[in-house]
């Protein structure tokens, strides 16, 4: 089975084949700000099963509280971010895709848990199998500052 996806602007266009690794709501702060909304929807796929068929990408990379580098990929020229990895053992050889950039019907994968629910905002609700008031891998070296943290 393949899905398509791309951003706003349309430049930048993808594809996956099969079903995703793992599908997760996130309300961390980053994926906030990445996404200037309340969550970001990631929907992990292995590397082999995503290719990008389409336009120009532009990069911005950051480093989590965990100490993980996050490298977010976004359309050069409409600004959408489609991409993400994260340099940690759990997310090797698998890219986040934005859940919202596929195709109508957008939402076609199972929701399999919902993290950082500490900075959840209070009008959201989400029915996830589980759910974590931060992440299974969060082990902080470092405090971000409030902005970043939510607190
Ligand atoms: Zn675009």
């Amino acid at each position: 089975m393949i899905h398509f996806g791309g951003c706003l602007c349309g430049k930048v266009r993808y594809e996956v084949e099969g079903t995703p690794s793992r599908v997760g709501v996130c309300h961390c702060r980053y994926y906030q700000l990445r996404t200037g909304s309340a969550f970001g929807v990631s929907v992990y796929f292995p590397e082999d099963k995503c290719a990008k068929t389409s336009g120009e990408l532009e990069g911005y990379s950051y480093k989590t509280e965990s100490g993980n580098r996050v490298k977010v990929e976004r359309c050069g020229n409409c600004g959408t971010s489609l991409f993400w990895r994260i340099d940690a053992d759990t997310y090797t050889g698998v890219v986040g895709i934005a859940g919202g950039t596929f195709d109508p019907p957008t939402f076609w994968y199972d929701l399999h848990r919902e993290v950082f629910t500490r900075t959840k905002a209070e009008f959201c609700s989400i029915d996830a199998p589980e759910t974590h008031s931060t992440h299974p891998i969060y082990m902080p070296e470092k405090r971000d500052d409030p902005r970043l943290r939510g607190d």
